[in-house]
């Protein structure tokens, strides 16, 4: 319980959190607000596609979801938000006058944490709206370490791992274009040796946050791969805007102007990358995507470093 508190309280300082209600009555909109209006940013839908529009638009912590509704209903609802891989994880209550056995049988089945029936308890819907909040963001805290390196606050290789996965097996199902590239610090060795380990992290923390800032696409992200190694996913980019963004990526990298007098190929800190590039369902594996990044960042290297080197089909 101590924890459970110390998460709320940490999450209130940085804001309140966001609860969307979807209930095509204004009367039970405003009921509900009246009840949690005070302790939450409280977010109104008053139809299932608008309330799946300001989901995707809003990110609410938690949802609570009328069952019946005109248009589709609060199952339907339910089943779309758990199919969308950017809202699967958003708890929904669902908030309905039904005392059908079938039809609350029918909201877990879609994906609902709980229930709670009309006309409600105050207090039993706060307590309830607290509760899966917490779990909500224990649940976040969990990924976000076991998902996030810790030097550069970046997604680390067990998330790139992970997403690559995914990504490869859904551009081969839907003949989609993938981007993977791999970055790596040019002499960070001599980095490290000349300024000290602690400002190696430093500028490790630079480098991950510029390459990072340079990515503006949605499913977009890079990874800490390993040391001074960067991977970039950029699922659907075809190979011409790929060598374009790794440009745009040194680039970046450069415009950070940390100093590096050890460095053969600038005064600064500069990476190489190498791209491989995959269109139209070509076939491929996740082992042999990598292998030609590798092969590319070695031929960025031997090029002379601070550059993208891409592969050609
Ligand atoms: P190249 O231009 O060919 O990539 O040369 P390099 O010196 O960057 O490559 P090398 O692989 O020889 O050296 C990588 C260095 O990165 C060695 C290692 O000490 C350093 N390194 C790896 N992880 C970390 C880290 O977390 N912090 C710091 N400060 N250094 C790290
Ligand atoms: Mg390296
Ligand atoms: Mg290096």
């Amino acid at each position: 319980m101590y924890q459970q508190e110390h998460l709320m309280a940490a999450a209130a300082a940085a804001g309140k959190h966001k609860v969307l209600v979807i209930d095509d009555q204004p009367i039970n909109l405003r009921s509900v607000y009246q009840t949690l209006g005070s302790e939450y940013e409280v977010l109104m839908a008053t139809g299932g596609e608008a309330g799946i529009a300001a989901c995707r638009q809003h990110r609410p912590d938690l949802v609570l979801l009328d069952l019946v509704m005109p248009g589709i209903g609060g199952i339907e609802v339910a089943q779309r938000l758990k199919a969308d891989p950017a809202t699967a994880a958003i708890p929904l209550i669902f908030v309905t006058a039904s005392t059908d056995s079938e039809q609350e049988s029918a909201c877990w089945e879609a994906g609902a944490v709980d229930f709670v029936t009309k006309p409600f308890n105050p207090m039993t819907l706060r307590r309830r709206v607290q509760v899966h909040l917490a779990l909500k963001l224990q649940a976040d805290l969990l990924q976000r370490m076991a998902y996030i390196d810790g030097l550069t606050e970046i997604p680390n290789r067990r998330y790139f791992n992970e997403r690559i996965t995914a990504e490869a097996a859904r551009a081969q199902r839907e003949g989609a274009a993938l981007v993977l590239m791999l970055a790596d610090v040019d002499f960070f060795k001599r980095y490290n040796d000349h300024y000290g380990h602690q400002a190696g992290d430093a500028c490790l923390r630079q480098v991950a946050g510029a390459l990072q800032r340079s990515l503006h696409r949605p499913n977009d992200f890079v990874a800490r791969y390993g040391g001074e190694e960067f991977a970039l996913l950029a699922p659907g980019a075809g190979c011409v805007s790929a060598q374009a963004l790794a440009d745009t990526l040194c680039s970046a990298v450069r415009a950070l102007a940390l100093p590096h007098a050890a460095s053969e190929v600038a005064p600064c800190v500069t990476v190489s990358i190498g791209i491989v590039c995959v269109e139209d369902a070509e076939r491929f594996d996740v082992d042999s995507l990598l292998r030609r990044a590798d092969e590319q960042l070695y031929r960025a290297k031997a090029a002379g470093r601070d550059r993208a080197c891409i592969a050609s089909a």
